[in-house]
């Protein structure tokens, strides 16, 4: 006897090139147990009907900045420049405290759910006041998400010539207690964990070369995953140039970043040469597709990377500079940018949901159970809502329909063999009370800026 079984399945991904139409999914113990066609359904001690639905892997977010939820579009800064942004919003950021950093991860969490989106790393690199990834850690398993946190750090301030304010950045040695601390207490290396954690200095601008390189020999001892922007702005080229006499690429390696302990944000301008480099490394790529649009700077060549054999994942990148934080969202505007830049051929639908899936995962480290619906692998799926209107017509290819025809939103987001999820609606019975809060605490922050 499963646990679940989810039936009536109209077609269901298992994994890149594995597919199947009418089917089931029985889950036990978190995983997928069994899977096989209509007619043949086992006895389960819980059935769901799919209603015909697609189903895919749950998506899975390589970068992202959760906190920056409480200043969305935020009105001073929408049309400036990377470090212009990052300027603008530091001051607000300096109020972050254990309540928001919970609340606003609750929102984000939420929000990726129902964007299909089952695992998510994130990437909180201001600490004010300590204990801020604990705050978020809570929040994951109030809501039963699979989570990924990264103890970010900023340890140049504007006196040591770096773009932050001396309010969000700390020591190398708080900033390395706190990651060793966070590393003992949390992350659990287990096959099906529901939390890891990984390490990220913030950027080669906001952190000396002496955190960069003690942070790859903390990972190394606990063997744990490494995370940071790289390559994501002509600014940075210039401030590394100037400061270490040599490209972000040549620093990131000279601090001994470039292995296959790492994955990067954005890498949008790396020379081939330096590509290639990385990619022989093993050194795993989080694509940002929106973020960099709305910022303008350009974008990652990831065709050419992922003939490189790198690692490409999809990430929505912060809620300040993306605005939304649908991994549905993401893995269309992936394929439109693709074929924008490489025409029609550049990218499929499928293609876009495997960087989605298996590429993030193996970004993460965690392809071996992550990002696919195979026997044994986690239980992380999504049935999508085929709204009728918007996919009136599409009868051939559910798949190419899912990222065409839009709009994406999950109908059923399932978390480890859990639906948390139902009928397009998050399950959490205090969302009107997060939401709230959200509101109250981000017109605060927001408020004592403006005034
Ligand atoms: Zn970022």
């Amino acid at each position: 006897m499963y646990d679940t079984l989810f039936r009536d399945i109209g077609h269901l991904m298992l994994e890149p090139g594995s597919e199947t139409s009418n089917a089931w999914l029985a889950v036990s113990d978190g995983r997928v147990a069994a899977v096989g066609t209509a007619g043949t359904e086992p006895e389960a001690a819980e059935t769901r009907s799919l209603g015909g639905r697609l189903v895919t892997p749950g998506l899975i977010n390589t970068h992202h900045h959760i906190y920056q939820n409480l200043t969305r579009s935020y009105g001073p800064v929408v049309n400036g420049s990377l470090f212009d942004w990052l300027t603008g919003l530091y001051p607000i950021w300096s109020m972050l405290d254990e309540e928001a950093v919970y609340v606003s991860t609750y929102i984000g969490l939420t929000e990726l759910l129902l964007g299909g989106c089952t695992t998510s790393t994130d990437h909180l690199y201001v600490h004010p006041r300590p204990n801020l990834i604990d705050a978020q850690i809570r929040a994951a398993d109030d809501i039963g998400f699979r989570f990924y946190p990264t103890r970010g750090s900023m340890s140049l301030s504007v006196k040591d010539g770096g773009l932050p304010p001396d309010s969000v950045t700390q020591t190398a040695d708080v900033i390395l207690e706190d990651s060793e601390r966070l590393v003992k207490r949390y992350h659990d290396p287990k096959p099906g964990a529901m939390i890891r954690i990984g390490l990220a200095p913030c950027s080669p601008f906001s952190v000396d070369d002496t955190l960069m390189r003690a942070t790859a020999e903390l990972a190394e001892k606990h063997d744990v995953r490494m995370h940071t922007h790289l390559a994501e702005d002509t600014d940075e080229h210039t401030f590394c140039l100037e400061k270490y006499g040599r490209t972000p690429v040549e620093h990131f390696e000279d601090v001994g970043w470039a292995g296959p302990r790492s994955w990067v944000a954005h890498f949008i301008f790396p020379s081939d040469v330096e590509a290639r480099r990385l990619a022989t490394a093993g050194v795993g790529v989080a694509h940002c597709p929106s973020s960099n649009m709305l910022i303008g700077g350009g974008t990652a060549r990831v065709q050419t990377l992922r003939e490189h054999g790198v690692a490409v994942g999809l990430g929505c990148d912060g809620s300040a500079s993306t605005d939304h934080a649908s991994m549905w969202l993401e893995a269309r505007t992936a394929l439109l940018l693709a074929r924008f830049q490489g025409g029609p051929t550049a990218m499929t639908a499928r293609n876009a949901l495997d960087i989605a899936t298996v590429g993030s995962a193996r970004c993460l480290g965690w392809d071996d159970e992550l990002g696919q619906l195979t026997v044994g692998s986690v239980a992380d799926l999504v049935a999508w809502h085929l709204d009728p209107v918007s996919l009136a017509g599409a009868l051939s290819d559910p798949v190419e329909a899912l990222l065409r025809c839009g709009p994406g939103r999950a109908w059923t987001t399932v978390v480890n063999g859990k639906v948390v999820v139902d009928e397009g609606q998050p399950i959490s019975a205090v969302l009107p009370d997060m939401l709230r809060e959200h509101r109250r605490i981000a017109t605060r922050m927001q408020k004592a800026v403006l005034t």
